[in-house]
């Protein structure tokens, strides 16, 4: 079958047709086109391929976008819970076990001490290592120091103890 249209014209529209901003009377003449001719076909949908794997692609590119935020939020939130607690557990000491009701504050206040000494500043660390190896952001060295400092405190005090008694 003879075409109206050269396939060279047709190749140079299709990226348009594609993306459906040719005039109807452009439209009509590339749809004819493909529907009679199978080299045109192809380039048609091979085009069409790259360009949904395009938008695939940049929707990937937000989705990451927004979990580095949300990853920014937790870390700067973590961050901030520690240095406060940090703060506060400085002027609360440590309490002697003492008998009845006090001895449940007392655990209740050691499981929170723990969750702040050790929890916290372990997730904050973990956190920090993986956010800095995602995106290379070099200002994340200043929570990994912190949050380091604060476990290994914690866990060099933990240790002494067990050998004092
Ligand atoms: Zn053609």
């Amino acid at each position: 079958m003879k075409h109206i249209v050269s396939c060279e014209i047709i190749k140079d529209l299709l990226p348009n047709y594609i993306e459906n901003i040719l005039s109807n009377e452009g439209n009509e003449l590339v749809k004819s086109h493909i529907d009679s001719c199978s080299n045109c076909r192809k380039e048609c949908e091979i085009i069409s391929s790259n360009l949904s794997i395009d938008s695939i692609g940049k929707a990937k590119v937000d989705y990451l976008k927004k979990i580095n935020k949300k990853f920014l939020i937790i870390l700067i939130s973590l961050l901030l819970v520690t240095v406060i607690s940090t703060i506060l557990l400085v002027f609360y000491s440590e309490p002697n076990i003492d008998e009845g009701i006090l001895t449940l504050i007392f655990l209740v206040f050691v499981i929170i001490a723990i969750i702040i000494k050790y929890v916290i500043p372990l997730i904050g660390l973990v956190f920090s290592i993986v956010y800095l190896k995602k995106t290379h952001k070099k200002f994340l060295i200043i929570p990994i120091i912190i949050f380091g400092i604060l476990l290994f405190k914690s866990l060099y005090i933990y240790i002494r103890n067990l050998i004092y008694y």
